[in-house]
């Protein structure tokens, strides 16, 4: 049962004739419907959640929480594994009902409402044979996986999500609606570009556009004696050549029968040809069992994760790394053995060659441009009772990975929330963090928005 103290009666009714939205308390129906996030090992209970429809509501929201002392969080897709869109006792910001995405074809632009997620956002740009580099799963929200940088099946050709944001609208924790970006503040747009939701609530994202409608993609899946590390040298090699037409990641996880070791590679290929040398590298690997990779929409490749919502307990932590070497490659596959015949969830290793290396790395905030590959280790379960060996077996996994850290810092996108504000220092640096530091003091000087990978205010 709730202990949780929700703002008076007469109160909730002032805020509720007040907006546009639908504010829920835990007396309302949906309640614990809309309080749900990604990560089934969060089970918060906000004093209230409001659905915002404008960005009149997000203001609201936010003077609201600020004159009641509630603390804020702000929900997008719902999908960070910290769980930092919903919070005990506090008011949550849902931007869950503002999901419009409109095209313009003839800019090659997109605008996007602060809660679509990325299946709105690939339908919307997909029915003009447009794109931009987004996640590869549907329900993520476009606006938090863009504030964390971005990685995806278009990486190496079109670069990091974050790299294609041209503006944005954000109400801050004032509640004025200030312009990132289009001739707005350069400097929050800089921010917004890896530095998370810090310094306030975007109610609208501008995107710029490539052609793009079919590609060959899907996964392959190697099985049987050492293939895995084998599959793994593969990938590492292929994506050593530097090919601008094809992003590619690679997922270590258990066969369910055997618990095995086993290699899903995961290529994204947008060549003229349907086949290509480097496909032809990646399937040959020893120990082949499983051949998806064909050519299909855009759309269908970002259909080839779909993990359930809410139903798996996840912990995740990792870090960028400055190379692959055997040595690491041996170390992944014996930490996917450490559980013996218990799947501890899996090791994903994303590619970061090509495009990102293109873009000027002061045009963002977020510091690990320069890495080879981003490897986290996501640990994932259903039972209660197995949460603190998940949760060790991800910690001890991170830690193996550390020798090879290209900053010390992990993917502010896949962080939990126990992660000490060195390792979010780090992800930056020193200089870009006092930066942002410098923006959170501008916009967020009492550091309101503070359920996030925090940059706390200058002091
Ligand atoms: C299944 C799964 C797949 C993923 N795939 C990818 C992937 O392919 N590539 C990748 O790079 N990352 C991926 N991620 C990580 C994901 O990008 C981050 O967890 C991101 O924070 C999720 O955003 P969200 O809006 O869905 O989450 P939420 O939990 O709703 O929001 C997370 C945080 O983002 C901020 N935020 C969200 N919306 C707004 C807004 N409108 N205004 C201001 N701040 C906002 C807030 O600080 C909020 O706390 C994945 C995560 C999961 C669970």
């Amino acid at each position: 049962m709730s202990d949780t103290a929700a703002p008076a009666p007469d109160d909730l009714a002032q805020l509720r004739a007040s907006i546009r939205g639908v504010a829920i308390g835990p007396a309302d129906p949906g309640y614990d419907v809309v309080r749900r996030c990604f990560n089934a090992l969060i089970d918060r209970r906000p004093a209230v959640m409001v659905r915002c429809r404008d960005a009149d509501d997000v203001a609201t929201a936010l003077d609201f929480a600020r004159s009641h002392g509630l603390e804020i969080a702000v929900r997008g897709g719902g999908h960070n594994p910290a769980g930092h869109c919903v919070v005990d006792g506090g008011l949550v910001i849902d931007l869950s009902l503002m999901r419009d995405v409109s095209v313009d074809p003839a800019a090659s632009t997109a605008r996007s409402q602060g809660g679509a997620t990325w299946l709105d956002f690939d339908s919307a740009t997909q029915a003009f044979g447009l794109v931009t580099p987004g996640g590869i799963v549907g329900s993520t929200g476009v606006t938090g996986l863009t504030f964390g940088g971005g990685l995806g099946h278009l990486t190496a050709q079109h670069g990091l999500t974050c790299d294609h944001l041209l503006g944005a609208d954000v109400v801050t924790p004032s509640g004025k609606v200030v312009q990132a970006g289009d001739g707005g503040d350069s400097e929050l747009l800089w921010g917004l570009r890896g530095g998370g939701g810090n310094f306030g609530v975007a109610t609208e994202l501008r995107f710029r556009l490539h052609p793009l409608e079919r590609v060959v993609g899907g996964r392959y899946l190697f099985a049987g004696s050492d293939a895995a590390a084998q599959a793994l040298r593969r990938f590492r090699d292929v994506v050593a050549a530097d090919p601008r037409d094809l992003s590619c990641q690679t997922l270590l996880g258990n066969d369910p029968e055997s618990g095995a070791v086993v290699a899903i590679v995961s290529p994204c290929y947008t060549g003229a040809d349907s086949d290509t040398e480097a496909l032809r590298t990646l399937r040959s690997s020893p120990g082949l069992v499983q051949d998806g990779v064909h050519p299909q929409s855009f759309i269908a490749q970002q259909h080839v994760f779909n993990p359930t919502y809410g139903e798996d307990r996840a912990y995740w932590k990792g870090h960028f790394v400055r190379e692959l070497p055997d040595e690491l490659i041996d170390t992944l596959v014996a930490r996917m053995e450490a559980m013996g015949d218990r799947s501890p969830g899996q090791i994903l290793i994303e590619s970061l060659h090509g495009a990102p290396k293109d873009t000027d790395d002061d045009s963002a905030a977020l510091g690990f441009r320069g890495a080879a590959f981003n490897i986290s280790a996501m640990g994932s379960w259903l039972d209660p009772a197995l949460d603190d060996d998940y949760i060790a077996w991800t910690r001890e996994t991170a830690a193996a990975l550390e020798p090879w850290s290209h900053t010390g810092g992990g993917y502010v996108n896949y962080m939990q929330a126990d992660e000490p504000i060195e390792r979010v220092r780090a992800a930056f640096g020193d200089e870009r963090f006092g930066r942002l530091q410098a923006l959170k003091s501008k916009y967020d000087p009492e550091n309101l928005l503070r359920r996030n990978q925090n940059i706390p205010p200058a002091a």
